[in-house]
């Protein structure tokens, strides 16, 4: 294992910056190409997660396609090696000039989230004199129960079309006569670990391909978007991509000639992420310390943005364990990475690795308090 367990393999780095370990993204790649080849499901690797080009060209090269949710991400997935007839292109807002791009490369898909962007789609093809591929954003009403802030597939979310709005479109569609209906789209939040949310997912996928068969409509294509979690408490774990794809070809009711697509962002890159920072202060040792490092919430938004959980370790090891407030240098109170935390003594100097921060923690990065980007390190550049 390559591993992040020694600190001498980061002399004379300067902190922080991320770690990419290229060997657990691999294996991970492996995977994840070995277990959705077995049902011939295609994978669209959601660029949001980690938008990283040395990430990104490592994952085109296993053939996956490229979730999108911005005209730059899918210029950057295109400069990357994902071919156009693999990327989707997603999102609430999608801007004219975004729309005709995506067009003018002739992606595989458009999700549309609404009716009046349905409206702009089928003009902007109309004035190209082309059929603009499409699928609508379904909103299932399934309760992913996770974050509120991660959760997108439930009435009130701002994310797809709710099913009460369907017949409406269904009907407007038959006017638009510069979109092809190719698919449908579902995508109920992030973080998921609990299967049954999925199991729901299939279920309410049945019901609504259904209804459109019912309307003679025949999508070619069923999207499940993407969510699957990784286990923050144990940072080497790779997902169960096995029991997940398991469960789509169980429980969901595929029609002959339907290809089925999945848009998996954070089991793809999570894992395989650590910020690495040092240790500047150790302060209020009366009470329980406060370690004050060179990483701060423009470098890893998570824990204060959704209250995230991060494994912390330290790279210098010692034999007295003690608890400790891991914060940043941020002028804000949530810009602290976990509350009593236990770790080896630590003291000035001392490196810790931010664990499981592959994915919307580079992407992520700000510049408040005008502070430098984080660098970037590649396991397979290190010297052994
Ligand atoms: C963010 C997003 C994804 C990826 O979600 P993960 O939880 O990272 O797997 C997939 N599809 C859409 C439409 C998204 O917005």
């Amino acid at each position: 294992m390559t591993g992040i367990n020694r600190a001498n393999q980061f002399e004379g780095i300067s902190t922080p910056f991320y770690f990419y370990d290229m060997e657990l993204l691999t294996r991970t790649l492996d995977i994840l190409r070995e277990e959705s080849d077995r049902y011939g499901y295609r994978v669209h690797y959601a660029v949001k997660a980690n938008a990283n080009t040395r990430l990104l060209k490592l994952i085109s090269s296993y053939g996956f396609g490229a979730d999108c949710v911005s005209g730059n991400e899918i210029s950057r997935a295109v400069e990357c090696g994902f071919t156009p007839d693999t990327i989707l292109y997603a999102g609430v807002g999608k801007r004219d000039d975004e729309i005709n791009k995506a067009l003018s490369l002739n992606i595989f898909s458009l999700n549309a989230e609404s009716l009046p962007e349905l409206e702009v789609i089928n003009e902007l093809a109309a004035a190209r004199g082309i059929t603009a591929p499409v699928a609508l954003r379904i909103n299932p009403n399934v309760d992913a129960r996770t974050h509120q802030y991660i959760t997108t597939g439930i009435e009130d979310s701002k994310f797809g079309i709710n099913i009460s709005e369907l017949d409406r479109i269904v009907e407007s569609l038959k006017g638009m006569n510069n979109i092809l209906l190719k698919g449908i789209h579902f995508h109920i939040g992030s973080q998921i670990r609990r299967m049954s949310a999925f199991r729901r997912l299939c279920i309410r996928v049945n019901e609504i391909q259904s209804w459109f068969n019912s309307r003679g409509i025949f999508p070619g294509h069923l999207n499940l978007g993407g969510g699957l979690g990784i286990n923050y408490q144990q940072p080497d774990e790779i997902p169960d991509f096995k029991q997940y794809f398991e469960l789509f070809n169980r429980f969901l009711e595929v029609r002959s000639g339907q290809t089925l697509h999945f848009e998996p962002g954070r089991s793809v890159v999570g894992q395989s992420g650590s910020l690495i920072t040092r240790v500047l202060y150790v302060k209020n040792e009366s009470a329980t310390p406060f370690a004050v490092v060179d990483a701060g919430m423009t470098d890893l938004i998570r824990p204060a943005l959704y209250q995230a959980f991060h494994k912390i370790e330290t790279l210098s090891p010692s034999d007295i364990s003690k608890k400790y407030h891991v914060v940043g240098p941020v002028c804000e109170t949530a810009d602290t990475f976990g509350k009593s935390v236990d770790l080896p003594q630590i003291k000035r100097g001392d490196m810790l690795a931010i664990r499981s921060a592959g994915a919307y923690g580079e992407v992520m990065v700000s510049s408040y308090n005008l502070r430098d980007k984080p660098g970037t390190i590649f396991s397979d550049d290190l010297r052994d």
